[in-house]
């Protein structure tokens, strides 16, 4: 995973953040021979208009304002399992919600920072909070299977600074 920054500058070019997303999400799917039909690239530029994660109801009402032929929720759902299963996107358990990952090639146990204020998330990974959770997983003889870390506070943007 690159190095960029959990949480861009809120005045940011976000039409490139949104741009590189898709790319990469196409690229990936070729790749992987996967079908990223209009309908599931749709739903990943709606997750990707801001760095907020965003709930299935609210993607499918975007989705749904835009086209005469209304999407059903369970369509919804499935574009976010096929989304998820590619690394495209992350669910947020805290949020119930989604965020676009703009590294599907790269494997990674990521941890979230939420903004609390603002609703942002940014994603990054720690070698040392995986390792921690490894041991801790051993010594209780707990088996991990999937690892969810959000940590809620205050962006950069929203934080005592400004
Ligand atoms: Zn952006
Ligand atoms: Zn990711
Ligand atoms: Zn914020």
């Amino acid at each position: 995973m690159s190095h960029h920054q959990a949480f861009p500058e809120p005045g940011h070019d976000h039409n490139s953040c949104i741009t590189n997303a898709l790319a990469n999400a196409e690229a990936h799917c070729r790749k992987k021979k996967a079908r990223l039909t209009s309908q599931r690239r749709r739903i990943l530029e709606i997750i990707w208009q801001s760095h907020k994660p965003v709930g299935a109801y609210e993607i499918l009402e975007i989705l749904n304002t835009a086209n005469s032929r209304k999407a059903a929720p369970m369509t919804i759902y499935r574009a976010l399992d096929f989304l998820m299963e590619h690394g495209l996107v992350h669910r947020l358990a805290s949020q119930n919600a989604y965020l676009g990952c703009n590294h599907p090639n790269v494997a990674h146990n990521s941890f979230f920072l939420i903004c609390s204020k603002c609703g942002r998330a940014g994603e990054m990974e720690n070698d040392s909070i995986d390792e921690a959770i490894r041991i801790g997983a051993l010594q209780n003889g707990f088996k991990v299977e999937n690892q969810l870390v959000e940590v809620e506070g205050l962006c950069p943007a929203c934080g005592p600074g400004q």
